[in-house]
C-alpha cells in the first residue's frame, strides 16, 4: 500500500456474514491505523453489489448455514479466489474461513464446494461449540501478545491439510476441534474467534495492519482502559472440547 494513500477495509457480505458482531473487526482495523496517521476507510460490500480487487485488507464474518451457503456462491462467482490471490491480507471469521476451505459439510450431510483458498475441510460435530474460547497464537506468526481470546458459536470441526498451519493452539474451548484453532497461510488467516476478535486481540490486529502496510508498526500506547479488563472476563474453565 502505498504510504499517502487511504487503507481500505473491505467488509464482505456484512448483510450474509454479519450475525457475531464481526464489523467490529473493521472498526478495530481503522481506528488503529488512524491512531497511527494512516488514513483509513471501511468498505462494506453487502450481496447485490460486486466484490471491489484492490482493497488493502478484506474481512469475512460468521453467519448461519443458509447465509453461509449463499454467501459462498456469491464469492464463487465474483471470483474472490483470484482477489485474494492478490495478496492483500485476509481475515476469514467461522463461517467466513469454512467457506475459504474446500468443503463444508452441513448437518444434513450434504456438501457444499468452498472456494479451496484454505486446504481444509468442514464436517458437523456431535454438537455445538458455544462459549468463550482462549488459544496461543503460533510464534511463528510473531504476535506481540500470542494469548488470543474470543467467542465461539458454531457445529463445524474444521480438519486441516497436514501442510497448511493453524492460527494457534486451543487453551479452552473448540477452534478446529482437534486441539488447534484456525489457519494461516501466506495472507490469509481464518479462526474460529468471534468477539468481534480484533477487538479483543489488538495484537492479532496490528499483525494484519502490518501486513496491509507492509512494514512494521510503532506500538500505541493502549488507549482502550476496558482493554485489560475485558481481556480478563475471557475466562473458561473448560478444557479443550473436541
Ligand atoms: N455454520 C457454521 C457452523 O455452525 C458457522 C457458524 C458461525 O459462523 N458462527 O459451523
Amino acid at each position: 500500500m502505498p504510504h499517502d494513500s487511504t487503507l481500505s477495509i473491505a467488509v464482505l457480505l456484512p448483510d450474509l456474514l454479519g450475525t457475531y458482531g464481526d464489523i467490529g473487526n473493521a472498526r478495530v482495523l481503522a481506528q488503529r491505523a488512524r491512531w497511527r496517521g494512516i488514513p483509513a476507510t471501511v468498505v462494506q460490500v453487502t450481496s447485490d453489489q460486486p466484490i471491489p480487487s484492490g482493497c488493502d485488507i478484506y474481512l469475512l464474518g460468521g453467519a448461519e448455514d443458509t447465509a453461509q451457503e449463499r454467501a459462498t456462491r456469491l464469492l464463487d462467482t465474483n471470483a474472490f479466489g483470484a482477489v485474494i490471490d492478490a495478496a492483500a491480507p485476509v481475515l476469514a471469521v467461522c463461517a467466513g474461513m469454512q467457506i475459504l476451505g474446500n468443503s463444508t459439510t452441513d448437518a444434513r450431510g450434504t456438501v457444499h464446494p468452498g472456494l479451496g483458498v484454505l486446504d481444509l475441510v468442514t464436517v458437523p460435530g456431535r454438537r455445538r461449540a458455544i462459549g468463550h474460547i482462549t488459544t496461543r497464537a503460533d510464534p511463528a506468526w510473531r504476535l506481540a501478545d500470542t494469548k488470543l481470546l474470543g467467542f465461539e458459536n458454531h457445529r463445524g470441526r474444521t480438519h486441516r491439510a497436514p501442510s497448511l498451519p493453524p492460527l494457534g493452539t486451543v487453551a479452552t474451548g473448540t477452534g478446529n476441534g482437534d486441539g488447534t484453532d484456525g489457519a494461516a497461510a501466506g495472507n490469509v488467516i481464518g479462526t474460529y474467534l468471534h468477539g468481534p476478535v480484533l477487538a479483543l486481540n489488538p495484537a492479532l490486529a496490528d499483525h494484519i495492519l502490518e501486513q496491509a502496510v507492509g512494514q512494521p508498526l510503532a506500538p500505541l500506547a493502549e488507549p482502550i482502559e476496558e482493554l485489560a479488563r475485558l481481556r480478563s472476563s475471557v475466562r473458561s474453565r473448560r478444557r479443550p472440547r473436541r
